[in-house]
This record gives structure tokens, sequence and C-alpha cells, in this order.
């Protein structure tokens, strides 16, 4: 007899209890192969199957499964990859059960899990001492900078001894922290781990990066004892799951009593498990091995955490001899054509039969996708734009049906331009509008100050501007820290007059007052450059901002997606071909921020993400943006050797346009510019990967379209006035 749950009504006195959906109600609709992965209960199994074949789905079945037989929630863990995914989970469990019924499961990230464990564990262990704060990325940055600076008298540090002719970005080594304490390795291994991640790096390098790791750890010891004087240390987010690992390995007790409270542990998204997250899931259930992962290699795309998708596979059969593979062939999301395309695409990855196997398409027919190559970004912007108008006007489909996916941030600017041009509301997930990017602010504050600096636009613009000179000159501007900025803003509000205005015309210390003569000279450079916007931004670059930037954060991508602050910087010159005049961009970049806000509200909107953000993520109709040669696959992942291309760097940018098209359920559209920034792009060499395709790329090769119709500077703002709020 099937056990009840408490239905989720609080109004009633009396609660009402619902039976819970059997197993038989539960499989419906499952296939053979997702029933015996459904059905599956004791032991360990990996369902290694395709995009869209219901992993999923299946998973959170039998998690629905296991509480309507009986198991407590509490003693199931399920965890997946991202705070989104996991919510997701959560909801979709709700679904299935009911809120009430899943009370008490462990659902969340590994880094969830482990924050909840170490607070747990610490406390008892340590009592006051196990207190820890979170070393959270801002801090990280902050600390990272003051070592590569060796000037941080506060942090205590001894003076990293760095090479004098290396060039350390702040990025570059927490990236080779995380990644080594992703693969297992503490900070006394620090050497062997950089060097066998990174074979690519020069001796100087490692040693750089290991000695930089050191001084961070001590940072993470030693700063929060000054400032707090409370025995308390900081654990970054990589040190969670080290350090909860090292718990369960090391502390027999404790071990014992989490193998112990669990009985049922499951994964999703197993090929991006780090190997430290991989240990943490494989302890917890090394007792009864009931663990349940659910993946798939082809999807594999943070390899700059330390994953691999091999070895996602390699260490599950060497851990679980026994353990079954279940596949699931048949693909569910897409229509036959998107899976054909998929397949032949994945084909080409260096992944055989024992990883994965093509995709059955369930769904047959289906839309031709749309192939297309443009002049450059704006022209396809403008295309793909259309294009979404179109279909929006027969009616089908809400806006939330659209996804725009690229694979770096800087490309998304074209897309909310036309976005917001054509008054289509759009959200980007996971990250910031392009005008709101920290670099993009900071750059068109030199460029609003060099235009006019007394207006109220002139006044933030300049408050910005200082506190980049502040950060930017150290020692020398310290005073033109908070203190200084509220200091002049009563100086302009008793004189009524600008901000700037103020600070031309205040007495200050002579250090602020140096300060301030160099400021103001920065911004006459920047106005004397020319009468473009072009001339201008690219003055401001060439004051020290662009070496600024690569100090303060590094040059290198972000989180795998390939954008870095300077190529948003090079974007934004791009966006700038339209605006000849500096005050007519800045017009228009005031009204894009203003209408950004405004679509954000909308509740129904366009989806606009990195293919990184898509992950596990499904559309009816999805617009694959910057199909070229050098931005998928990203130029920074390529390598070349005499010349040529090695292959094997093409690999998981394979993946990645794998993961884009598969996240379409109806209708794809892959375009691409035949220029971008000033450089001539050739279409993705995945498009020959393709043969299906290959009828309609020359047909898009045949008939590109040219630049984007834009009008001059002052019709755009009528246009943009009209297409207004
Ligand atoms: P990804 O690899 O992208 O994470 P996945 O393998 O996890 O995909 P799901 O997201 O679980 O796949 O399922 C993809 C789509 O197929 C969903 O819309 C889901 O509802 C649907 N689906 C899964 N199994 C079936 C089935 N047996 N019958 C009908 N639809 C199904
Ligand atoms: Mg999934």
């Amino acid at each position: 007899m099937p056990i009840t749950a408490v239905a989720s009504s609080k109004t009633s006195p009396e609660k009402v209890r619902t039976p819970l959906p059997d197993a038989e109600a539960l499989a419906e609709g499952l296939n053979s192969h997702q029933r015996e992965a459904f059905l599956h209960t004791q032991g360990a199994a990996l369902a290694l199957a395709g995009a869209g074949s219901g992993k999923t789905t299946v998973l959170l079945r039998r998690v629905a499964r296991l509480i309507s037989e009986g198991v407590a929630p509490a003693r199931i863990l399920v965890t997946t990859f991202t705070r989104r995914a996991a919510d997701e989970m959560s909801d979709r469990l709700h679904v299935l059960l009911g809120e009430e019924a899943t009370e008490g499961i462990w659902i969340g990230t590994f880094h969830g899990h482990s924050l909840r464990i170490l607070k747990k564990e610490f406390a008892d262990l340590y009592g006051k001492e196990g207190k820890f704060e979170i070393a959270d990325e801002s801090w990280q940055k902050r600390v990272s900078r003051a070592i590569l600076a060796k000037a941080d008298k506060y942090i205590k540090l001894p003076s990293p001894p760095f090479g004098q002719n290396l060039r350390l970005d702040p990025k570059m080594c927490l990236l080779g922290v995380s990644a080594s304490k992703n693969t297992g390795y503490a900070c006394d291994m620090a050497e062997t781990s950089l060097a066998r991640l990174y074979p690519d790096w020069e001796v100087p390098t490692v040693e750089g990066v290991a000695k930089f790791w050191r001084c961070y750890e001590m940072a993470k010891q030693k700063e929060f004892d000054l400032m707090s004087r409370v025995p308390a240390r900081r654990l970054d987010f990589d040190d969670l799951l080290l350090e909860a690992f090292y718990l369960l390995r090391d502390n027999n007790a404790i071990r014992r009593r989490y193998q112990e409270s669990f009985d049922y542990i499951l994964v999703d998204e197993t090929q991006d498990t780090s190997q430290i997250q991989w240990e943490f899931a494989r302890v917890l259930a090394e007792k009864h091995g009931n663990l349940f992962l659910v993946g798939d290699v082809g999807q594999s795309i943070y390899g700059f955490r330390g994953c691999d998708p091999k070895l996602t596979v390699m260490s599950f059969q060497k851990a679980f001899p026994q353990g079954d593979i279940i596949r699931l062939p048949a693909n569910y999301r897409s229509h036959e054509l998107i899976v054909t395309v998929a397949n032949e695409l994945i084909a080409h990855a260096d992944l055989d039969d024992r990883y994965r196997l093509p995709m059955e398409a369930t769904r047959t027919g289906g839309p031709e996708p749309a192939l297309t190559q443009h002049f450059d970004g704006e022209a396809e912007a403008q295309f793909v734009v259309e294009r979404i108008r179109e279909r929006l006007n027969e009616g089908r489909h809400p806006f939330k049906d659209f996804a725009v996916l690229y694979r770096t941030n800087a490309y998304s600017r074209c897309f909310e331009d036309a976005l917001i041009g054509a008054g289509i509301p759009y959200q980007i997930t996971g990250g910031t509008g392009f005008y709101n990017r920290r670099e993009v602010k900071d750059l068109l504050s030199y460029l609003q100050l060099s235009v006019d600096p007394h207006c109220a636009a002139g006044d933030e613009a300049a408050k910005r501007v200082l506190n980049i000179a502040s950060k930017r000159f150290g020692k020398t501007s310290r005073g033109l820290g908070r203190g200084f900025i509220t200091q002049v803003e009563e100086q302009a509000a008793k004189k009524k007059c600008s901000f700037y205005e103020a600070l031309r015309t205040g007495a200050f210390k002579t250090a602020q007052d140096v300060a301030i003569r160099d400021f103001r000279r920065q911004i006459q450079e920047i106005h004397d450059a020319g009468d473009t916007t072009v001339a201008r931004l690219t003055a401001a670059r060439f004051t020290g901002y662009d070496e600024y930037i690569i100090n303060e954060e590094g040059d290198s991508e972000d989180e795998g997606e390939g954008s870095s602050r300077l190529e948003n910087l090079d974007e934004l010159i791009a966006a700038c071909a339209r605006f000849n005049a500096p005050e007519a961009m800045l017009t228009f970049v005031a009204g894009q921020i203003r209408k950004a806000q405004q679509s954000a509200r909308s509740l129904d909107a366009i989806n606009l993400m990195t293919i990184h953000k898509a992950k596990g993520l499904e559309w009816p109709c999805v617009f694959i943006v910057g199909f070229a040669m050098n931005l998928l696959p990203h130029h920074r992942s390529l390598r070349y050797e005499d010349g040529n291309l090695l292959p094997d760097s093409l690999e998981e940018e394979r993946r990645l346009a794998y993961v884009a098209i598969t996240r379409a359920r109806e209708f794809f559209s892959l375009s691409w510019p035949q220029y971008h920034n000033g450089k001539a792009l050739g279409p993705s060499p995945f498009l020959d990967e393709m043969p299906t395709l290959a009828p309609l790329v020359e047909a898009a090769r045949q008939t590109p379209t040219g630049p984007a119709t834009t009008a001059g500077d002052e019709e755009y703002t009528e246009e943009w006035e009209e297409n207004g709020d």
C-alpha cells in the first residue's frame, strides 16, 4: 500500500493526507531503459546517455519512488552541479510528490552539502574555534591583488619573491589553485599539482603560482585574526569540498556517521564533477554502494576545473567494478533533425562507444534549422531578432520559449542592443547586462567626463573615476577614498556647483592635489584625443586603464566562458562604430540601461546566456550565435604546433557546441559573422562536421547579410524614443 503524504494545504486545520503516487504511476511513460534506471535500487549504477534522454527525469522519478516506497527523505542525498540546477530539481520533485513529502531530503550542490557538514562537524570538534568564514570571490580578488602587488602590509605576509619577468594575474593564479584543489591537491603539493594540470606552463610560472598559493593560504588563516581577534579562519569554495572530503576520509567516526545516515546517493551532471566531488560522493556511498550517477560525457565542459569526461567513467568502473552501466538511447527532447545533426557533431569527439552511443530520435519531422552568415555581429543580431519577432508574431510561442546562446559573455552586446531596439523583453541568466558591466561603466565614465563633467551623470562619473584612481595609484593617492568623496560632495553642495568643479577649485592636502591634477590631466588627454567616441574611448584605455583592469582582475577568461574584461572593452569600442559623436553614444547607453532594467522586470522574456549556463536546460527555439572560428571554438582554447591547429584543443569546444544544439526542442538556428571587432573570421569548423547541414551552409555562404542598416546618430535617437518606454 502506498504511504501517504500530508497535502501542502496550510489553511485546513485537519491536515489532509493524499496518497503518494506509487512506482507504477511514477514510471508512466518511461521506456524500458529508463525503467531499468528508475527501478534500480541497490548497488552502484551509472546512467550514461546523450542529451535530452531523460537522465534528470529518471533520477528524480527514482528519488520519488524511493520516498513513496517508504525511504525517509532525510536518508537520500541528491547532488548536482549548480545551485540553479539544484533548485530546479527540488521544484520538479515537489511537483511529483508535494513539498511536505520530500521534507528533510538533502538536495543541493556539492558545495552546499559540504558546507552543511563542515559547519556542524567543526563546531562539534572545535567549538568556537571551529568557526569559519567564507572567502568569497571579492575577498579572493582583494587578497590576490595584494599578494601579487607585494604591497599589503595589512595581511603581513612575507614578500613573495615572484620572478621579475613573470606575468601573473589574479584570475590565472586563483584558477590554478581552484583546479588543483578540485583534483584533490592541497597547498603542500602545489608544484606537483600545477605542473600536472598545466603542462604548457614554464617552470617559473609553476613556481610563481605555487608561491602565490602559499601566500594565499596564509592570508586565509591570518587576515581574519587581525580583523576580529577571533581565532577563525576562512575557507574558499574549493576548500569546502576539500575539507569536507578530508573530514570524511580521515575521521572514522564522522565518516561512519554520514555513511550510515544516507541510504542513497544520487548525482546529476556527473560528467562535470571534479575529482574531489567524485571522491566525496564515493566515500559517502562506500558502505552500501548505493550510488546512482547520471551524465553525458559528450557534455563535459568544465575542463578548466580539472574535470575529464573519460575519468568519470573510469573512476566509476574502478570504484565499482560490479556497478551497472545503463544506457538511455532515446532522445525525447528534440526533433529528429536536431538529433541527427547533434549525433554527427559529437561523433567527431574523442569518445568511443565505451563512453557514449548515438542518440535515437523519438520525435519525427520538425522545422528546418536556419543557417545564416552575416557581415558582422550587428547584422547578425538584427537578423536574429527579426526572425524571433516573426516567430513571435505567429502567436505560437511566448517570449520565454526562445533562447539566444553565445560562447562568450562579450558577445551578448549586439543582441541586447537589437532586442532593446525591437522592444522585446529579455533576461540574462547568470550574468550582467553589457552596459552594466564594471569595466564598461568605468570606460563610459571617462567618456562622460570628457564630454561634460558638470551634469548629474558627470558627478557620478567623476566619483567612479576617482575610485578607480584611488585603487590604481595605491599609496600615492590614498587620500582619494570615500571620506574624500564625501568632503568634495559637501563642498559642491555648499558652492552649488558640480562635483568636478568642487574638485577643481577645492583646497585639499598636497597628495590629494597631486592626484587631482593627474586625474584632470587624464581627462584632458582623453578629450584632446579627438571628437569621435572611438578616439576618446581608445585614449581612455591608453591612460593605463587596461593595465589596471588586468592587475585588478586578470585577463583570464571568466569561469571558462571565454570573455575577459578586455574583450568587453573591445566590444564597447565596436559598439561605438554607430555613434561618432560621444554625446550620442552616452545618450544611447543611458537609454539602453533604462530599457534593460524594465525588460528584466518582465516575467515573460527571451533568455540570453552563455552556453555554459544553458547546460541541462531546454527551449522550443534556440538561436546559437557567433558560430564562427575563434568564437566557437574560442581562440583562447585553440593551440597550434608549427602553425597547425592541434585537434585536441577543439575537444571541449565541440562538446560546448553539442550542448548548445541539444538545448533545442523544435527549432535551432546557427549564425555567424564574417568580421568581429575588425578581424575576419571563417565559419566554425564544426559546421563541416555536420554533413546534414552542408546544403544549408553552402546557401548561407552564398547569401550573407550585409552590414546592419543603422541610422545616423540623431535618427537613431528618434527611433530609440519611438520604441520607447
Ligand atoms: P540533459 O542531458 O540536457 O541534462 P536529460 O537527459 O537530463 O538532458 P531531461 O531533461 O530529463 O533529459 O529530459 C529531456 C526532455 O525529455 C524533458 O522535456 C523531459 O520531460 C522529456 N522526457 C524524458 N523522458 C521522457 C519520456 N519517457 N517520455 C516523454 N518525454 C520524456
Ligand atoms: Mg539533465
